[in-house]
């Protein structure tokens, strides 16, 4: 049965929570947009049934496309994988690189003249198809007190075109540096001073494609996959059970039946069939995880980390799993009383502790890359916590920030989550790569704002 992307309304928190609790509807995104006072919005995936069950019990729902139909189409803007033209930078492209074009523009970028400042780095864990992952290290000398910066890309195999950002991030740093020349992005502008200033004082750590197999997948086989492809279990024949979840693997209240209120609208699963969010069999038991957390072991100046997603225009932080707070430090993650109590919005009977100095600091900085995306061309992303209407258990910015709360020994790593892309978009997860080339810029200039900024 076809599935389509719907735009769901409805009223009240509980009647959104429900979409989830008792629909078991994939919701795209963390956030609903509130529309008026009592109003939300959210985008979801459902099929003919589930529709007609939604408008019966009184949510309007707005039918959008056949994901597969039009997903299929999309996958006509993706560079051939048999094409013999050499690969131009992102900046000059017409269309997503593809999985191989990835690791090839990253190999690139780490050789020839830009040897002196950068390095590939083999990252340890091969994917479940036996693809290998590198990731990139551009940094000019040896301070030993230099902030790390970590971004991450193509962790959700349908979001196609965060790798293609950070190939362009890349490229476009590496060049300007090389050459001592600023970057123009749309309406914004960096200095070639700032440029310098970056590569010169910094460590900017970029890990592209972290989920190939899964981008693999979706490039040349069924659009809107999310997971990994790790193999289904034995004797199950149905293709929704292959793949984790990989942004519900990671080691952060990963076992949500034991963590969450029963009734908290965790979009999470344990079931290996679940199409999205299958959690694992264990935390951090995929190799793409592994890879992931090896990036903040192995480098320990990592201070600061992006994972990049798609869509809703949102600038992610922290925390995932409740609301914020910063009066009791107590309330944290941390204490099993409050197991069975996390995940439901608005009430006060858990909310997770984050220190308001980190808060006042976390905010700031996902303001000013607010500002460099609306400087490019207008669009105005929202800076927000990744708790409003949906919780999450086990995804990527809450374990970065948790790693030194849980270990005393461990930096403090400030993270986020950026969603790029309007949900106005035609096949949001992979827009038309005319309308990709402008979020490319968009985000491109949001993460060397970040990069000067921290
Ligand atoms: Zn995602």
């Amino acid at each position: 049965m076809p599935r389509y992307r719907v735009r769901i309304a409805g009223k009240h928190y509980d009647a959104m929570a429900d979409l989830v609790r008792k629909h078991r509807l994939n919701i795209a995104g963390h956030t609903g947009k509130k529309a008026g006072r009592s109003r939300y919005i959210v985008d979801a995936f459902a099929d003919s049934d589930q529709i007609e069950q939604l408008k019966s019990e009184g949510y309007s729902v707005d039918v959008r496309e056949d994901v597969d139909e039009a997903g299929k189409k999309r996958q006509s803007e993706i560079r051939s994988l048999t094409t013999r033209e050499p690969i131009r930078n992102v900046a000059a492209a017409n269309h997503y690189l593809n999985v191989p074009d990835i690791e090839n523009s990253l190999a690139v970028a780490a050789t020839g003249s830009n040897a002196g400042f950068t390095r590939l780095i083999k990252l340890p864990n091969k994917t479940w198809e036996g693809r290998e992952c590198h990731a990139i290290k551009i940094g000019q000398g040896s301070v030993t007190s230099r902030p790390g910066i970590y971004f991450l890309g193509g962790i959700h195999a349908r979001e196609w075109g965060s790798p293609d950002i950070l190939i362009h991030f890349v490229e476009q740093l590496c060049e300007a540096y090389r050459t001592q020349s600023g970057i123009t992005l749309g309406g914004m502008d960096f200095t070639a001073v700032q440029i310098q200033k970056i590569v010169n004082e910094k460590d900017v750590y970029v890990f592209p494609q972290a989920n190939p197999d899964g981008r693999h997948h979706s490039m040349t086989q069924a659009p809107n996959w999310r997971k990994n492809r790790r193999p289904a279990p034995a004797g199950s024949s149905n293709p929704d059970c292959v793949g984790v979840d990989l942004n519900r693997n990671y080691d952060f209240l990963w076992n949500y039946t034991v963590h969450f209120d029963p009734n908290a609208p965790v979009a999470n699963s344990t079931d290996p069939c679940d199409h999205d969010v299958y959690i694992g069999p264990a935390p951090s038991s995929e190799p793409e995880t592994k890879n992931v957390v090896w990036m903040f072991d192995n480098f320990p100046n990592i201070r600061y980390f992006i994972d990049i997603h798609s869509y809703s225009e949102d600038i992610l932080y922290n925390w995932g799993d409740d609301q914020d707070q910063s009066q009791k430090p107590g309330m944290s993650f941390l204490n099993p009383a409050f197991d069975g109590k996390r995940g439901v919005a608005k009430d006060t009977r858990y909310q997770e502790y984050i220190a308001s100095a980190d808060k006042t600091a976390v905010v700031k900085l996902a303001k000013q890359m607010r500002a460099a995306i609306l400087a490019v061309r207008g669009r105005k992303y929202a800076v927000t916590q990744s708790m409003s209407l949906y919780p999450t258990a086990g995804s990527s910015d809450d374990y970065a920030y948790s790693r030194h709360l849980a270990d005393p020994s461990k930096p403090k790593i400030f993270s986020y989550t950026i969603e790029w892309g309007s949900a106005d978009n035609e096949t949001p997860f992979h827009p038309p790569y005319s309308e990709m080339k402008h979020i490319i810029q968009e985000i491109t200039a949001a993460l060397l704002e970040f990069c000067l900024r921290t």
